[in-house]
């Protein structure tokens, strides 16, 4: 802790896992982190995890590639040091750094009604900061990208201040990290967005890590049926954990997967929330809720060109379509809420933590991820 007061003002020597080409393995450097500019803060990061936007934009096989970068946006961390003009926090707080940000000033953070932050919403292609247009990241004087303002695979990053939950210090940073990002994405999909009623029947599309978030919170709302869709049936398994109590692989039906559950629910499902990021389960998500009252919830991210097509009749008959960014949460006034629901036991994090390796095993975590394997891998920077 003293040796982290003494850093402020100076530039960190420290470890940071660069990504220096497309699709080629992480190398653990020692980078120049320079200090926190005005509304900027510099944290330690404490623990990452791995999620599928990091290994994507890795690979760059669809965008224009950004290298050498820091990837990293689900993560925990400590604050070390504060610019200018930061008022609500200070060294030693705890914080989760987030992809997407709450300035408080913008009509968006000032609407009840949204969390798409006009000056921090997610940014993919900018790889410096927003006051200056420069990195924090450097090696021999050459600058290093950041990514998604948060880069948290290094042991110090810079985040403007919007983008930082402080959160309850009695929280285990080994644990929360995964709340930063996919986790509280599923589950705000279901508690903020489809809020299924008590005993009611939930169809959740893609059981990989957001699905089954939307998965539990179904569970937390007290849904008396969950209906789990993959094409993939070793999700099955891991998915008895989350409380899904019914299993379907589209692959195994002859008809549409949306007529099968409207078959099995008598009519169809109370609420849907699709996390696939496929438009055919898209469209499948809508068509398989009730009429009358049905809600239907998309989470996942399309291909840029796809097209969502159904009968107008659909809507007519009394069902509504929404789509959710990151769960509805504003990062900075709702997470600290989510920590606390973890805090008194009502959501449960750790059936989602499947792997665990040390900074210099982060590849490792890449691997698991390209292989399909588990949930959530954290990597400790302790
Ligand atoms: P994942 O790849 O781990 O899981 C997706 C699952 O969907 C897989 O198990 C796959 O087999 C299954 N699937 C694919 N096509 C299907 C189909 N047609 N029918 C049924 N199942 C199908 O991904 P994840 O990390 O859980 O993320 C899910 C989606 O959520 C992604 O598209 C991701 O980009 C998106 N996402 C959105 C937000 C947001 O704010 N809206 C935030 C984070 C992630
Ligand atoms: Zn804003």
């Amino acid at each position: 802790m003293e040796a982290m007061l003494n850093t402020a003002g100076r530039v960190i020597t420290c470890k940071a896992a660069v990504a220096w080409e497309a699709g080629k393995p992480l190398v653990i450097e020692n980078v120049e982190v320079a200090p926190p500019q005005a509304m900027e803060v510099r944290i330690k990061i404490m623990f990452t995890s791995l999620c599928h936007t990091d290994v994507y934009f890795w690979e760059a096989k669809g965008q224009a590639p950004l290298f050498p970068r820091i990837f990293g946006h689900e993560a925990s961390g400590i604050v070390e040091s504060v610019g200018e003009g930061v008022n609500d926090l200070q060294a030693g707080d705890h914080v989760l750094p987030v992809f997407t940000g709450e300035c408080k000033e913008c009509a968006h953070c000032k609407s009840e009604e949204s969390n798409m932050c006009d000056l921090l919403r997610i940014n993919t292609d900018r790889g410096v900061m927003l006051s200056d247009g420069k990195t924090r990241f450097s090696k021999n004087g050459a600058p290093i990208y950041h990514f998604l303002g948060t880069s948290t695979f290094s042991e110090y990053t810079v985040l403007h201040v919007g983008c930082l939950a402080k959160i309850n210090k009695s929280a285990p940073l080994d644990k929360i990290c995964i709340l930063s990002c996919g986790i509280s994405t599923g589950l705000g999909a279901t508690l903020n967005v489809a809020k299924p009623k008590k005993g009611s029947t939930v169809a959740v599309f893609g059981l990989g890590a957001v699905g089954l978030a939307a998965a539990e919170g179904a569970r937390i709302s007290g849904a008396s049926r969950v209906i789990g869709i993959d094409l993939n049936p070793n999700r099955f398994e891991e998915a008895k954990k989350f409380g899904v109590t019914d299993f379907i692989n589209p692959m195994d039906h002859k008809k549409p997967v949306q007529e099968v559950i409207v078959e099995m629910t008598n009519g169809g499902a109370d609420r849907s929330i699709e996390c696939t990021g496929n438009i055919n389960a898209m469209i499948s998500a809508f068509e398989c809720v009730h009429d009358g009252w049905g809600v239907a919830v998309l989470v996942g991210v399309p291909n840029k060109d796809a097209m969502f097509t159904t009968k107008p009749i659909n809507f007519l008959n009394e069902r509504t379509l929404k789509g959710t960014f990151f769960g509805n949460y504003k990062p900075r006034t709702d997470l600290p809420k989510v920590v606390d629901m973890y805090m008194k036991k009502e959501l449960e994090v750790e059936k989602f933590i499947t792997h665990k390796v040390s900074f210099s095993e982060i590849n490792k975590a890449f691997d698991y991820m390209l292989r399909g394997e588990g949930l959530r891998c954290i990597i400790s920077l302790e």
